[in-house]
């Protein structure tokens, strides 16, 4: 019984690390680092932040991936010119992207 539980325990840990991992795209030249939709990624590779910031390498300007890493993003609530729902991901509190903050 109790090695049931540890493999549990084990496997919930390496669950719980894996959605943490904040993965962000670099290329192994590149000075930034980027979200994945980001067009100035390029041919970047996957990595995690962590391993981004400890290549000397800092956050894109562009698509700020700082701000998309953070807890609280969620879908904006703006819907888009066809009438669907805006899939853009969004840190403000107004609950909408750039685009649809105004409207
Ligand atoms: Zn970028
Ligand atoms: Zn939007």
């Amino acid at each position: 019984m109790k090695k049931i539980l540890i493999i549990f325990f084990v496997m919930m840990a390496g669950l719980a690390i894996k959605s943490k991992a904040q993965t962000v795209y670099a290329s192994p030249k590149g000075e930034k680092y980027h979200t994945a939709d980001c067009k100035l990624s390029g041919d970047a590779d996957g990595l995690t932040l962590a391993a981004a910031k400890k290549a000397g390498k800092t956050a894109c300007a562009m698509c700020k991936p700082d701000e998309h890493l953070k807890d609280k993003m969620a879908q904006c609530s703006g819907k888009t010119k066809d009438g669907t729902r805006c899939k853009r991901m969004t840190a403000s509190k107004s609950g909408k992207c750039f685009q649809h903050k105004d409207s």
